[in-house]
């Protein structure tokens, strides 16, 4: 019982705790140190491997670790008395979202950079790592009703977040077919009326409505995390279209949240 207590801690507590303090990192060297993670137009050195394959491998963790979880958990929908597993539902969104992305998107993709070895690593055990912990704390039976407060207003928020990353990810994969494997074009329509990383505001929305529904440290973490590493990017992204466009870039276009930054 002493080692399924120290487990529990592990991934409930420690591995969150960590993730957010590594945030914290990842957020001072991307926003103030100026460092910019090697893949797609920051990637110099070109070295590395195809995105569409990179991306594959090291997404798939976030979709296969919790589906294995559910099984070797025997996470269940309903208990005896027909209460519901919110936890389950939860843990179903953040498996269609890794699905999408490790599967669908892809395949989508016409991005000729390449992602960096190491990168490319790092983000597997991330995923990897991530989908364990959201998976043990969701494959456990929690009973809260579907009705309690946060769990409808953060799932409204997920599922507007998911719409806007898939739509604003299309509008992308339109313009890199458009531009013919490289270059780039000012982003147009949906969200990137409003933000320069439109996909990346979508992402944030995401997990942050994911932590409200879970209210849960392991998806606070994540949720943390993913402001922490897309934030500095989508800024850097909106540097630089406004230094490549000048004058043509849209003025009242904000890097990452409409109306506000
Ligand atoms: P980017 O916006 O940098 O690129 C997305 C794709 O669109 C790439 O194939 C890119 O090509 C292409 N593209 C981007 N801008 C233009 C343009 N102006 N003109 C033509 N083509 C363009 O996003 P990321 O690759 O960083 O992210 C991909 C997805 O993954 C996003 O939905 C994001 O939200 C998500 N993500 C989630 C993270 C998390 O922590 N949860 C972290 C990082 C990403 P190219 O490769 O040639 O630049």
């Amino acid at each position: 019982n002493f080692a399924k207590m120290y487990w529990n801690d592990f991934w409930e507590y420690w591995t969150p705790v960590t993730m957010i303090s590594v945030g914290v990192i990842v957020f001072i060297l991307e926003g103030f140190v100026g460092l910019k993670a090697e893949y797609g137009r920051y990637n110099k050195k070109k070295n590395g491997l195809p995105a569409p394959i990179a991306w594959l491998i090291q997404e798939c963790p976030s979709f296969f670790v919790p589906l294995f979880l559910i099984f070797y958990n025997n996470a269940k929908f309903f208990d005896e008395n027909k209460r519901i597993n919110t936890n389950l539902i939860l843990l179903i969104l953040y498996m269609v979202h890794y699905f999408n992305r490790s599967f669908i998107y892809t395949s989508r993709i016409r991005s000729k950079n390449v992602v960096n070895y190491l990168e490319n690593f790092l983000a597997f055990i991330f995923c990897g790592v991530n989908g364990y912990q959201i998976g043990h704390y969701h494959t456990k039976f929690v009973a809260n009703s579907l009705l309690e407060w946060n769990f409808i207003l953060g799932c409204l928020i997920f599922l507007a977040g998911f719409y806007i990353n898939v739509d604003s990810d299309n509008r992308l994969i339109r313009l890199r077919k458009e531009s013919n494997g490289t270059g780039y074009k000012i982003p147009r329509g949906g969200m990137f009326e409003y933000v320069s990383a439109a996909n990346y505001f979508g992402e944030c929305l995401e997990w942050f409505g994911f932590a409200v529904a879970s209210w849960s440290l392991p998806a606070l973490a994540f949720g943390w995390f993913t402001l922490a590493n897309t934030g500095p990017r989508g800024y850097h992204h909106h540097l630089f279209y406004k230094e490549k466009f000048g004058s043509d870039y849209p003025k009242n276009r904000k890097a990452l949240i409409p109306f506000l930054i």
